[in-house]
């Protein structure tokens, strides 16, 4: 069998502008980066706090490879579950006030176990329509009946809940929205849910480190806990600067997570290397709470200057900040055009995000400079404007 199927499948991705590329960074994460031998500023990493590259961090790391070594060498429940992981999964158990938390080797992980231990086919998922894809691959390999919602709209979650039966019901959502940037409107959303005796999961992969006392994240910002929330899921490669995620919650669900869930068994833990590097991060989130401070004085900065400029931002409070370009070739052609003057930020493309809502995601760091900040708005209007005027031609 030929490949020239495949080969018409990739051509017709790149003449429709929504053909993937893979970039080389040449540095470590930062706001100023090499990529493809070129200096750029980046606008486009995920590491809210500035701390994938701290000094304490890597020295962690190092430490922690010096006492553990590197490979996890086995899964957790075989000998693979080292001093290193347990101290971790403890430590960030405090920190979301919740029994117990056990780690994953990443997020996308996490949420296909979690939810995959818990729900079959006699069950029932609501899943906001714009969740992250871990999620909605959570759900459709459950095998539960499956339900999207309308975006933050609880009335339409109770009108799903209502009429559905089963013998458990989870309602599924990100905390912060990772194309979008706003918040998932947990109160009504968990009272929802608890009106219909269903559980509340949140992945609050962009919320925890950036928000909530201490960086707890969502769930804490709007002051629930785990009686509204049973499942909570956080990563470790965003805001804490490493790799990795987790789930919290009560004794039984990590009992439960332990006994059922597929991808916690059935592969290598995380490295205990990353496990110390994580620890030291912790640390850091918690204590400088400046960084968040920080990024506020960004999101501001940012939104003022992008309504000065009539840049149409979509509405959100956090480090996420999308710019709405509609096309894909057009968020294609803006993300080239500000490559040109140095500026790094991906365009987000169906199937990512709907059709004709391609974006480019500008996300903020504690790390950047409030002259980074402007050199970003001075080739935002720029090109901008260069584009509208071809547009316009
Ligand atoms: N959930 C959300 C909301 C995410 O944005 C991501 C990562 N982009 C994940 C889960 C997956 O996390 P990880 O990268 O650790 O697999």
């Amino acid at each position: 069998m030929s490949f020239d199927q495949l080969n018409a499948e990739l051509q017709a991705r790149k003449e429709q502008s929504l053909y993937r590329q893979r970039r080389i960074l040449q540095s470590p994460q930062s706001p100023e980066v090499i990529v493809d031998g070129k200096a750029c500023l980046a606008f486009c990493s995920n590491d809210y706090l500035g701390l994938a590259n701290h000094p304490d961090v890597i020295t962690a790391l190092k430490k922690g490879a010096d006492s553990f070594g590197v490979g996890g060498g086995a899964s957790h429940l075989v000998n693979g579950h080292s001093q290193a992981h347990h101290a971790l999964e403890e430590e960030l158990a405090e920190f979301t006030g919740r029994p117990r938390a056990l780690l994953f080797s990443t997020g996308y992980m996490a949420n296909i176990g979690a939810v995959n231990a818990l729900l079959d086919k006699r069950d029932a998922v609501f899943q906001d329509r714009v969740n992250h894809a871990s999620l909605l691959d959570a759900g459709l390999l459950s095998g539960a009946r499956f339900q999207r919602f309308l975006h933050n709209d609880s009335e339409n979650l109770a009108t799903r809940l209502k009429r559905t039966e089963a013998r458990r019901k989870l309602v599924v959502c990100d905390g912060v929205f990772s194309m979008d940037g706003d918040l998932a409107e947990l109160p009504d959303i968990c009272q929802t849910a608890a009106d219909h005796n269903a559980w509340v999961m949140v992945d609050d992969a962009h919320g925890i480190g950036c928000i909530g006392k201490q960086g707890r994240g969502t769930v804490d910002h709007f002051d629930l806990g785990g009686d509204q929330v049973q499942v909570l899921m956080g990563t470790l490669g965003k805001a804490f600067g490493t790799s990795g995620a987790f789930v919290a919650g009560s004794e039984e669900l990590i009992e439960t997570l332990i006994q059922h869930a597929r991808t916690y068994i059935y592969t290598t833990s995380m490295s205990p290397a990353i496990a110390e590097a994580t620890r030291a991060s912790l640390k850091l989130v918690q204590q400088d709470e400046w960084r968040r401070e920080k990024l506020q004085h960004l999101i501001t900065r940012f939104q003022k200057g992008c309504a000065q400029l009539g840049v149409p931002l979509m509405e959100s409070p956090t480090p996420i900040q999308p710019i709405m370009v509609g096309e894909a070739d057009r968020a294609m052609a803006i993300s080239a055009a500000l490559e040109a003057k140095g500026i790094f930020i991906g365009a987000i493309r169906p199937p990512t995000v709907p059709q004709g809502e391609a974006r480019l995601r500008v996300t903020l760091s504690a790390a950047h400079t409030d002259e980074q900040l402007d050199r970003l708005l001075d080739a935002l209007s720029d090109v901008m404007t260069q584009i509208k005027q071809r547009e316009d031609a």
